[in-house]
């Protein structure tokens, strides 16, 4: 892993409550000593940033949100702008995730514009990318995933220094399916090998729990996980930062 220090990101999704998050979060707080060798964050509906925000203050854990408009401003009816999310303090976005590419038909083009846009405003992205089932029974998740990345690699080496990738196979998200440690780690090669980047971590994602992160952490180029279902599990979640 050489330099890279380790993240682990909770998606929450489309889950919560104020009531349900307080409680949530504030077993999460239970135990920061844990946090001080890896990045720690929650990536909430936006409507609880400012509740998580508020929780979480001085605290070891950041506050993400889970998308962001690729505009700055203006008449675009719905969207969150990324110097809105950095003005309340979240300073983290995931972006082009699959649930978004499937159902909101996000190009990876758009994913590129919003990549951008996060970090103009000072907002780290960690941009989603994986193949489905199909295309890796096709022998084709390779070139899936590059075609992916190809749109962030053109950014440039600058910027793909100061972003974070994960790499979710979509079969393996909710699924209780993972990806093994070897199928991830030989992706992440391959992902890491075409960004010409031994800086960018690179998280994996796809029902990652608790019993099964400490091996996918073992491998040399996964540096970190971004979390669904796991993280709305306080004792999960840090379970999982603890491995
Ligand atoms: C995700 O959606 O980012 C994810 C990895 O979900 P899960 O952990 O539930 O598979």
């Amino acid at each position: 892993h050489s330099s890279r220090k380790r993240l682990v990101a909770g998606n929450w999704k489309l889950n919560g409550s104020l009531d349900g998050n307080s409680r949530l979060l504030q077993e999460l707080l239970v135990r920061p000593e844990m946090q001080a060798e890896c990045d720690v964050l929650v990536c909430v509906p936006y409507v609880y940033l400012p509740q998580a925000v508020r929780i979480l203050k001085g605290s070891a854990i950041a506050v993400g949100a889970q998308d962001v408009s690729v505009h700055a401003k203006g008449a675009y009816t719905g969207e969150v702008s990324a110097a809105m999310l950095a003005d309340i303090g979240c300073r983290w976005v995931i972006v082009g995730h699959s649930e978004r590419r499937q159902y909101h038909q996000e190009s990876s083009a758009q994913v590129a514009a919003k990549v951008l846009a996060a970090l103009d405003a000072g907002v780290t992205p960690i941009v989603c990318v994986g193949e489905q089932l199909a295309d890796r029974q096709a022998g084709q998740e390779v070139c899936v995933v590059q075609d992916q990345l190809e749109p962030i690699k053109a950014l440039g080496a600058q910027i793909v220094s100061r972003l974070v990738l994960a790499y979710e196979p979509v079969w393996a998200i909710g699924t209780g399916l993972t990806a093994s440690p070897q199928q991830a780690q030989q992706m992440h090669q391959q992902i890491r090998a075409y960004m010409e980047s031994d800086q960018v971590r690179i998280l994996y994602g796809g029902s990652v729990k608790a019993d099964n992160a400490a091996e996918l952490f073992a491998m040399p180029d996964i540096d970190g996980a971004l979390v669904g279902g796991a993280s709305l599990d306080a004792q999960e979640f840090l379970r999982i930062v603890a491995a």
